[in-house]
């Protein structure tokens, strides 16, 4: 997977994708990262990257030209990325967008700043429009930094043996069960027995239960979406008598 981030700000992203899941990805080549200066784009001496707005009030605007150049540099290397740009206008990142951004061959995010970015640009290249939710960030470097790491722990052979995707929250709909280790009690809290039981089909349902549980008190909306077991089914008969 090849991502490319178009930015004013790349001494940014050195801490988050030097650590962990995003630098083993990027050690075994599963995923590579490019950071792209907008400012590199600027064609004046003082490589301005952003004016006023036209009609007045706060703030500064993110300028075509050298966005337009950046993005045009970078298509031209990768013509089968997605062109994409950050913006609390855009589609809610979930698993279901993560998943769907994670089978694109690559992807071109840009980052914005200020007041945003020229709307031209958006009618010229941007091809998707993501949101990390209702609230607006100082820039989009931190939404890009959501992105790609959502998206790199959904790519095959990132995650090791020991990690794993599909036992996540949304994976299967659902929020994830409790975890615990040891020790077995703590100030007085002990460990649920079954989990110590090595009774390996209690704990499925117990997890299975757990999770069921979870979510229909933190987000009851999310059982909508899903296909439930008869088993399922059962046990929130049970949680409604309770
Ligand atoms: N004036 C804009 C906000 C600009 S914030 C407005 O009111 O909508 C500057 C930049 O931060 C944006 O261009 C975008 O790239 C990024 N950003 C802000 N909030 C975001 C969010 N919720 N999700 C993703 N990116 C966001």
């Amino acid at each position: 997977m090849k991502f490319d981030i178009l930015t004013l700000f790349p001494a940014m992203f050195s801490g988050p994708f030097d650590e962990s899941i995003i630098r083993r990805a990027k050690d075994k080549q599963l995923i590579d990262i490019s950071l792209h200066n907008i400012r590199n784009f600027a064609t004046d001496k003082h490589q301005t990257a952003d004016d006023a707005p036209y009609g007045g009030g706060a703030g500064m605007v993110m300028k075509v030209e050298p966005l337009a150049g950046c993005i045009e540099s970078v298509k031209s290397q990768h013509p089968s990325s997605k062109i994409i740009i950050t913006s609390p206008r855009g589609r809610r990142l979930t698993h279901a967008v993560a998943s769907e951004l994670a089978s694109l061959p690559g992807m071109i995010i840009i980052c914005g700043r200020y007041e945003g970015i020229d709307e031209r640009i958006r009618e010229l290249y941007v091809e998707d429009d993501i949101s990390l939710g209702d609230f607006v960030l100082s820039g989009g470097e931190i939404a890009a930094m959501t992105i790609v790491d959502a998206v790199t722990r959904l790519l095959p052979g990132v995650l090791g043996s020991g990690e794993s995707a599909e036992t996540d929250s949304f994976c299967d709909g659902l929020l994830e069960y409790p975890h615990y280790t040891r020790p077995t009690e703590f100030k007085g809290l002990k460990v649920p027995d079954v989990l110590i039981s090595g009774n390996h089909e209690n704990i499925r349902k117990w997890r299975r239960r757990e999770s069921l549980r979870t979510t229909r008190i933190l987000r009851p909306d999310l059982l909508d979406g899903i296909e439930l077991t008869r088993e399922d089914r059962k046990f929130l008969a049970e949680l409604d008598l309770v």
